[in-house]
């Protein structure tokens, strides 16, 4: 039940306490020697220390004791009954010399059960305490998982966590996933022999071997040639062939089939089943944000080749685009000639053929035109010219190259003007490059007949709305703007398509549009075109209906001449 140091100098309280305690289960022992006391009480503890308050110094005794001894009882033998108060804090229970046997046992036996309840709780409480710390490092480990794709780091963070949660004596991690090779990762309180090694490498060799029992491992690794990176904490110290007698705890870290590599852990002190836990815990949770990583790094190298092939593919294109231009430019210029009848008549036929070839050869520059924009935008080497201007200089443009096209084509074009818009901060050269296409694309979408109207006017970003699939782009609109609308009352576009139109040599399939030909560039260089004056481009349709595009140019933040005129006066 429990060991009694009885501290008193009374012979007839000895004798009669030796009486009741000096028997199981207790164990008694006597002293009043201040040195000796001391030297029982750190060498083994007792449970219980009855004082006998004659002593005179008692206090000293109790105050030098506290401090050796853990949760031990101390019991003050009270002569006649009266206590020093200063003495009461230090006690845990009191007799008197006229308490009957039974009242003392009594008394003593449940100042030992009190001790007792009291060592449990405090050791609860350092499980408890533990289980928090491992608790904490577990998530901190966690959230450091969560926050990297980097495989080297994962792997640095998963060591950390059980070197903080298991402080272990060595770890041996054979990882598959920080470089090309297989690496063995030692990170060891001591020093590592030469010899050690060449046993470490040959046992994790086999270690991972042996979780492929009847199956092909992923690598074939040899202990001989296997690369190791090696921390020691302690290198003054050395670990010995003994350190294979210490307790250790194996894991692959691994995800269904994927597979990383695999951890061995070594500590002199047995692991516990908490340790156990934690330590698969970790491996386990590693796997994940590994497998992350490697679908992050793929995407990557995927991303860095079509990044290569785009290049290629746009370098390509203004290659042959610049070497077309030049023979194109000869041809244009001889049917030019030809057709001046500079060089003679030519009849009828001829007339008819050579006409047909000059189209041809402006269709042709048209799209090589297109190409060169678009190769250019891309290497973002297109130049702009930015200036004040307004809206209606460009409709006019527009509208008077190519009325002729849309007459001969039964087309009625329209601009209706809208007074008093503001100025835009634009490339007018550009805008009337993307006005161009979209009203072309009118007259060649409209069959006879019908009207195409050119619209502006102007509108708050929080105004402007369209159909969903534009939402990415409108959404970056803010402040004021030039709508332009270009409507016409043609064959129109399905709703699904419309924002396909924009996409790059896109389409739409319909039996018109393989009739009349073209790039499919017109739209994705217009915009590019809007992108590059902070503005946007959208449609709506609806299909044997008709379509109206739209754009948008921010209004100019800088005051025109004629407005700084007009502020002045
Ligand atoms: P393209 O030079 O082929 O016209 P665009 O990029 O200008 O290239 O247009 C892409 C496709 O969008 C066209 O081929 C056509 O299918 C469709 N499209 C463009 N404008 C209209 C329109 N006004 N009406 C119907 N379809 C259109």
């Amino acid at each position: 039940m429990g060991k009694i140091l009885f501290i008193s100098e009374r012979a007839d309280k000895i004798k009669q306490y030796s009486k009741i305690f000096d028997k199981k289960p207790f164990e008694f022992l006597n002293s009043c020697d201040e040195n000796s006391i001391l030297e029982i009480a750190e060498i083994n503890p007792p449970d219980a220390v009855i004082f006998d308050s004659a002593l005179q110094s008692v206090k000293h005794i109790i105050k030098k004791l506290k401090s050796v001894t853990g949760s031990t009882a101390f019991i003050l033998l009270s002569q006649n009954g009266i206590i020093e108060p200063d003495i009461t804090k230090y006690i845990n229970a009191f007799l008197t010399d006229d308490m009957s046997e039974s009242l003392i046992t009594s008394t003593i036996t449940a100042s030992l059960k009190t001790k007792n309840s009291l060592e449990q709780l405090s050791d609860t409480n350092r499980n408890l305490a533990d289980s928090l710390y491992r608790l904490n490092v577990l998530y901190s480990t966690s959230s450091q998982f969560a926050g990297s794709l980097d495989k080297e780091k994962l792997v640095n963070y998963m060591i950390e966590g059980m070197d903080k949660s298991l402080s272990f004596d060595l770890t041996c991690t054979l990882a598959f996933c920080t470089e090309e090779q297989p690496v063995l990762i030692l990170n060891s309180l001591y020093e590592i022999s030469d010899e050690l090694l060449s046993a470490i490498k040959l046992r994790t060799v086999l270690n991972y071997k042996s979780l492929f029992e009847n199956k092909k491992p992923p690598f074939e690794i040899d202990a001989e040639t296997l690369k190791v990176i090696k921390t020691v904490k302690y290198p003054a110290n050395r670990f010995t062939f003994t350190l294979f007698r210490y307790d250790n705890m194996f894991a692959p870290i691994s995800l269904g089939d994927n597979f990383f590599g695999c951890i061995e852990i070594f500590k002199e002190t047995p692991f516990t089943s908490d340790d156990a836990t934690c330590f698969q815990t970790i491996a386990q949770q590693v796997s994940l944000p590994l497998k992350s990583a490697t679908l992050y790094q793929e995407i990557k190298e995927t991303n860095l080749k079509l990044e290569k092939l785009e290049r290629l593919k746009s370098e390509f294109i203004s290659i042959v685009s610049h070497e077309l231009r030049t023979p194109l430019t000869a041809i244009k210029n001889s049917l030019d000639i030809l057709s001046s009848k500079r060089c003679g008549e030519i009849n009828d036929s001829g007339v008819k053929f050579l006409t047909m070839a000059q189209r041809n050869v402006s269709r042709l520059a048209g799209i090589i035109n297109d190409l060169l924009d678009l190769s250019k935008i891309e290497a973002g080497k297109m130049d702009y010219h930015f200036a004040n201007m307004n809206i209606h200089s460009v409709i006019d443009y527009v509208k008077s190259s190519l009325s002729v096209v849309a007459k001969e084509k039964g087309l009625n074009l329209i601009a209706e003007e809208t007074p008093d818009l503001p100025e835009i901060y634009a490339d007018s050269q550009r805008l009337e490059q993307v006005l161009t296409n979209l009203v072309s694309n009118a007259i060649k979408f409209t069959p006879e007949g019908k009207t195409i109207t050119i619209r502006s006017h102007i509108a708050d970003a929080s105004q402007i709305t369209a159909n969903d699939c534009f939402k990415e782009d409108l959404e970056k609109l803010r402040g004021k703007y030039i709508v332009v609308c270009v409507e016409d009352q043609g064959i129109g576009i399905a709703e699904k398509d419309l924002l396909r139109a924009f996409d790059k040599f896109a389409q739409i399939e319909n039996s018109l549009s393989r009739k009349v030909g073209g790039s499919g560039l017109g739209l994705p260089i217009a915009k590019q075109l809007l992108q590059a004056h902070n503005g946007a481009i959208w449609c709506d349709s609806e299909l044997e209906k008709g379509s109206r595009f739209y754009f948008a140019v921010p209004v100019s933040e800088v005051p025109s001449e004629t407005e700084k005129l007009l502020t002045l006066n």
